[in-house]
C-alpha cells in the first residue's frame, strides 16, 4: 500500500518534534555513520545483519514498507546493494530522502572494479580514510530534516570523525608492523581493494567484487599454484561469504604438499553479531586488523576504539602498578 505513493512531505522533519528521525539504511557499517553522526536525535533501523551478504540480499515487503516510511534512507551504494536498484529508483522519483555514502567520496579516490568494466569497487568501507569521507554527506542530511539541530550533528560528526581519524591512524600502525614478505592478504572474495591500497598490502580474492560471479575450477586452480609458487602460508574466511572456496584453496595447495593455515575470519561486507562490538564499524575494522596483523606476524592495535576495552585497560594498568 506503501508503495501506491502517499505523497509524503520531501525534505520534511518528522511528524512529532521530539520524535527521533527514522533513518533505515542498508548495511551496519552505514548503521555507524547514521548513530555517529545522529545520536540521541536518530532511531537508525539496519536491514541487513550480520552474516548477510550485501551483493546477494533481496528486500522483503517489511523492508520495504521500513524504506517507504523513512524519514531518511541511507545506503553504501556503488551497486553494492546489487539487488535493490529499482527500489532505490523508485525512492529518488517519488523524492524521498535517499542518500548514497559513496557518492561523497570523489572518483579519482575510487578504485575500479575488476568484474566490470567502467564500474567501481564499491568496499570504500575497507579504507577507514575513505569511510571518513563519507560522514560529512550524512550530517548535512540528517540537518536539512531536523535544521534547528544541525549544530548538534555538526558536532557528532567532527567527533566521529576524530575518532575514525584514530582509528585510521591505529590501523596502519598496526599493518606496518607486518614483514614486507608477508603482506598478502588472500580472501574469500574480493573486498579488500580499498583495506591493501590504503595500508599497503597485496589482497587476491578468490571470487570477484561481487560474490554473485562464482569462482570457477580454472580461479582455484591458478590461485593454488600461487600459493605453492609464492609459499604464502596464511588465507582467511569471511563472515558473509561462504568458505567453500577458501576450503577448496587449503586442499588444491596440501595436495601439492603445502600447508596453508586459515589466519581467522574476516568481516567484509557485513558487521558482527548483535549487541558485540564488532557490531560497530569500528568494531569491525578493529577486529580485521587485528586478526590480519596478528595472522600476518605483525602486532594488533596498541588502542581499541572500545568504551569498555578501555576501562579494562586502565584497570589492567593499574594492577600492573600494583
Ligand atoms: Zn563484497
Amino acid at each position: 500500500m506503501l508503495l501506491t505513493g502517499v505523497q509524503a512531505p520531501v525534505w520534511a522533519q518528522s511528524s512529532a518534534d521530539s520524535a527521533p528521525l527514522t533513518v533505515v539504511v542498508t548495511t551496519g557499517m552505514v548503521a555507524d555513520v547514521a548513530r555517529g553522526v545522529g545520536g540521541d536525535l536518530v532511531s537508525v533501523t539496519s536491514l541487513m545483519n550480520a552474516g548477510v551478504d550485501p551483493h546477494l540480499y533481496k528486500l522483503t515487503r517489511r523492508d520495504l514498507s521500513r524504506l517507504m516510511s523513512a524519514d531518511l534512507v541511507l545506503y553504501s551504494g556503488l551497486k553494492l546493494e546489487g539487488k535493490m536498484d529499482a527500489v532505490i529508483a523508485r525512492l529518488k522519483k517519488q523524492n524521498r530522502p535517499v542518500v548514497a555514502l559513496a557518492e561523497s567520496i570523489s572518483s579519482d579516490r575510487l578504485l575500479t572494479s575488476g568484474d566490470y568494466a567502467g564500474q567501481y569497487d564499491p568496499h570504500i568501507w575497507m579504507d577507514v580514510s575513505r569511510w571518513r569521507e563519507t560522514i560529512p554527506a550524512v550530517s548535512q542530511a540528517l540537518g536539512r530534516l531536523l535544521p534547528e539541530q544541525a549544530d548538534t550533528f555538526a558536532a557528532n560528526a567532527e567527533r566521529y570523525a576524530d575518532e575514525l581519524q584514530t582509528l585510521h591512524q591505529s590501523a596502519q600502525q598496526s599493518l606496518n608492523s607486518i614483514s614486507v614478505n608477508n603482506r598478502v592478504l588472500v580472501t574469500a572474495h574480493d573486498a579488500f581493494g580499498y583495506f591493501g591500497d590504503a595500508y599497503d598490502i597485496e589482497v587476491i580474492g578468490v571470487q570477484g567484487v561481487s560474490t554473485e560471479s562464482e569462482a570457477g575450477l580454472k580461479r582455484i586452480e591458478t590461485l593454488v599454484g600461487l600459493l605453492v609458487e609464492r609459499q604464502i602460508p596464511t588465507v582467511f574466511v569471511e563472515s558473509s561469504v561462504s568458505r567453500r572456496n577458501v576450503d577448496a584453496l587449503i586442499a588444491g595447495a596440501a595436495a601439492q604438499g603445502h600447508d596453508v593455515s586459515i589466519g581467522g575470519s574476516l568481516f567484509s561486507d557485513a558487521t558482527g553479531p548483535a549487541d558485540t562490538w564488532e557490531a560497530t564499524y569500528r568494531g569491525m575494522i578493529e577486529h580485521n586488523v587485528n586478526t590480519i596483523a596478528t595472522a600476518l606476524g605483525g602486532n594488533p592495535l596498541a588502542d581499541s576504539l572500545n568504551p569498555a576495552n578501555n576501562s579494562s585497560a586502565s584497570n589492567g594498568l593499574v594492577m600492573e602498578v600494583n
